[in-house]
């Protein structure tokens, strides 16, 4: 399948399964905007490299998604918007009673409102072009929750939610809005976390993959950015044109538990 002439739009995407999505969008044939809130060489290099690897125009525009007005900014100066994922995200662990109130602030702008402002600078964009694409990066925590989570479960919940409502304002024209649920993936930071794990419980990497990290995914196997960015590319397909208003989990079996 080819996305040549689509831009895509993935917020979040200097590393992790931000940058898998752009990587794999682009191996496709779209036009990429990368994103995150640093300004760095690293991060126009790293474009530099995916459009030199795919063939395709790859920009990155720094914009801080803690901020209504730089999410809706960044659609603007990308200047056209086919495909949107909404990916950044950040996450904080405490019991409610000690949860952090700028910590919730922070995950309910960026994990949540940021895919409000970016979706609603970027349908006119859609509704002009005849097609459009709004993929919501939500979790296995947009489905469930576990303690000590409450803001990023409620942003996740919240995200599923907002891609159902703008799966309807949209039904009849050709966009779809949809959120894929990832469970456990194999992220540059969940690799960091593998030796740490085990130290901490005195295990192999692999009990502490397998016993603790994993604990929840019954394959028992993380899933891969590569394979996000795959589902991604699915639903930009037009075998998923009638897939809209629902989430795509990609758990390796987590939610049917
Ligand atoms: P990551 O930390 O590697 O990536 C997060 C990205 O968001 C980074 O590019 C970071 O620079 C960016 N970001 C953070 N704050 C930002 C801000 N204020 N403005 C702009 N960009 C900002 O983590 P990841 O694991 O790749 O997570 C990506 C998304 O996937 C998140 O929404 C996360 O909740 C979700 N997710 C991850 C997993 C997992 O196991 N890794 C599972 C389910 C869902």
């Amino acid at each position: 399948m080819s996305l040549e002439g689509k831009t895509a739009i993935v917020t979040g995407s200097n590393s992790g399964i931000g940058l898998g999505i752009a990587r794999e969008l682009a191996r496709a044939g779209a036009d990429v905007v990368i994103n995150s809130f640093t300004d760095d060489q690293a991060d126009h290099d790293l474009a530099r490299e995916i459009a030199n690897d795919h063939g395709t125009e790859v920009r990155y525009i720094q914009a801080d998604m803690s901020k209504p007005e730089a999410c809706r900014a960044l659609i603007e100066r990308a200047g056209r918007c086919d495909i949107l994922v909404n990916n950044a995200g950040i996450q904080h662990v405490a019991p409610i009673e000690e949860f952090p109130t700028e910590k919730w602030d922070a995950i309910i702008a960026i994990n949540l409102s940021s895919a409000f402002h970016t979706t609603a600078a970027a349908l006119p964009m859609m509704r002009k072009a005849g097609w459009g694409r709004v993929i919501n990066i939500a979790s296995a925590h947009g489905l469930t929750a576990s303690p000590f989570k409450s803001a990023y479960i409620a942003a996740k919940h919240g995200i599923v939610g907002l891609s159902k409502t703008v799966a309807l304002e949209t039904a009849k024209e050709p966009i779809t809005a949809n959120a894929i649920c990832p469970g456990y993936v194999l992220t540059p930071l969940v690799e960091k976390q593998i030796p740490e794990t085990a130290r901490k419980y005195d295990m192999t990497e692999e009990e502490a993959v397998q016993k603790v990290m994993l604990e929840r995914q019954p394959s028992k196997e993380f899933a891969t950015v590569e394979q996000l960015g795959g589902t991604a590319v699915f639903l930009c397909s037009e075998a998923a044109a009638q897939i809209t208003g629902t989430t795509i989990s990609v758990d390796g079996g987590w939610t049917a538990l």
